[in-house]
């Protein structure tokens, strides 16, 4: 039986890297805990009059190359165990991308698809309060994750500003333009990904844009990676969201389906496509696989049937550590998350810079420095799969671990 459990994969994936890189056991010891974890007590007065009470979580996995950085997640399977995994799994994200900064993970055990707006803004607000004295631009900096957005930053930076008295943008990344975003970040985790595959699909003697594409989840990530893959010339045939998916071996369009979500709800019953299962949708033949929805998604039970040539991790941990194994066996390489959707916290931490010393950069200019971190990194694991004979995600692990590592040795363990 498989242990679905996402803090037991983190510990699994962080031990292979250990006896990959002889780890010293003191600093694999550490790396073990999370910094700190905070639960919180949500009291909301719902619409209805009823009062409510919510929990939420923040955990800060590690802060040894900098501030502690990463999503604020709203879905009723937030967990502790979930947000601890979450928050290890940003701190090798930013060390793998060279990032200043130290994961951390957050959440709301709550379903926005049954709250009101108002409500919705009540949690945020109050969450905010609650883990104010934890986060801040030089200590802790959430951003947007599953059923957050930019207004959900809004509302955090808003909160956070009137306790300080003062505008404090760059505490959450993932604002609104208005407030101290930045140019491409709402498409940066999709557009990272596509960089990432565009990179590593070459090697493969394929190319980008005479490549079919299957993405599972319609939001942020998967919504945006269907925008830039038909923009640079691939053929997306299938998507999917919580409803269910939909295929068509033509090629779906993506200005066509995303009106067509924003009016019903949901992508199923798209017109000239066939209604198809998440669970199907993941066994279609197709150049490139892009899970951009939740967890354990590919699993031992799945992989075998798996028909993908490469799988990017758009999404945080759908691959379970069984399957990894099936699928490399099989010779389907994964671009892991750490790197896959690392192009969200690399522009989000363009956006704290920029925030930090008051000044914009245009659009062109985050995306050329976008590509370069994201062609950077995917030539780094390229290169350490090659010398260490190993797979894309223990390659990156090496990267990263090494980096957080050598931070923890230098800093040593205090007092
Ligand atoms: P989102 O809330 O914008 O969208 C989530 C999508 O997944 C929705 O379309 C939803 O309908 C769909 N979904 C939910 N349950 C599903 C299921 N069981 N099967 C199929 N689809 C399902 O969230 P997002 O920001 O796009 O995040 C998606 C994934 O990408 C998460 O794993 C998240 O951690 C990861 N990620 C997001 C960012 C970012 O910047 N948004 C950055 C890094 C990683």
């Amino acid at each position: 039986m498989e242990n679905h459990n996402p803090y037991q994969l983190a510990l699994k994936q962080l031990d292979r890297v250990a006896r990959k890189i002889k780890l010293d056991p003191n600093i694999h010891e550490k790396l073990k805990y999370p910094r700190t974890c905070l639960i919180v007590s949500i009291p909301i007065v719902m619409d209805d009059g009823r009062l409510k009470v919510f929990t939420g979580y923040r955990v800060q996995h590690n802060i040894d190359r900098g501030p502690s950085k990463g999503g604020i997640r709203f879905h009723p399977e937030v967990s502790l165990d979930h947000v601890k995994a979450l928050a290890m799994w940003m701190t090798w994200k930013c060390a793998a991308m060279g990032l200043p900064y130290g994961g951390a993970k957050g959440g709301v055990a709550c379903d926005t698809k049954k709250l009101s707006i108002r409500e919705i803004e009540k949690i945020t607000r109050r969450f905010t309060t609650e883990i104010t004295p934890f986060i801040g631009p030089r200590k802790d900096i959430p951003a947007p994750d599953v059923y957050t957005n930019p207004q959900t930053m809004a509302w955090m930076m808003d909160t956070y500003s009137m306790h300080a008295a003062h505008a404090v943008p760059g505490v959450v990344t993932g604002k609104p333009l208005e407030i101290g975003g930045s140019y491409g970040r709402m498409e940066a985790t999709a557009q990272g990904c596509i960089f990432a595959v565009d990179e590593l699909i070459g090697y493969m003697g394929k190319e980008l844009s005479s490549s079919t594409f299957v993405i599972q989840g319609y939001g942020n990530a998967g919504a945006f990676a269907h925008k830039i893959a038909q923009a640079e010339g691939g053929k997306v045939i299938a998507v999917s969201d919580s409803r269910g998916g939909i295929f068509n071996p033509d090629g779906l369009d993506y200005e066509k389906v995303f009106a067509f979500k924003a009016k019903t709800g949901s992508v199923k019953n798209f017109p000239g496509a066939k209604n198809l299962t998440n669970k199907k949708l993941l066994e279609l033949e197709c150049d490139v696989l892009i899970p951009a929805a939740l967890e354990n998604q590919i699993t031992a039970e799945n992989a075998p049937r798996i028909k993908a040539c490469l799988i990017a991790e758009a999404a945080n941990g759908p691959t379970s550590a069984e399957a990894a194994l099936i699928l490399h066996q099989r010779n389907i390489p994964i671009i892991p998350d750490i790197i896959a959707n690392a192009g969200g916290v690399v522009v989000s931490c363009f956006e704290w810079a920029q925030n930090l010393i008051g000044y914009s950069w245009s659009a062109e200019e985050v995306n050329r420095r976008l590509k370069d971190t994201m062609v950077e990194a995917c030539r780094a694991i390229r290169d350490i799969s090659l010398s260490e004979k190993c797979d894309l995600r223990l390659a990156a692990y090496i990267l990263a671990v090494k980096r957080v590592a050598e931070a923890a040795r230098l800093r040593g363990i205090y007092p």
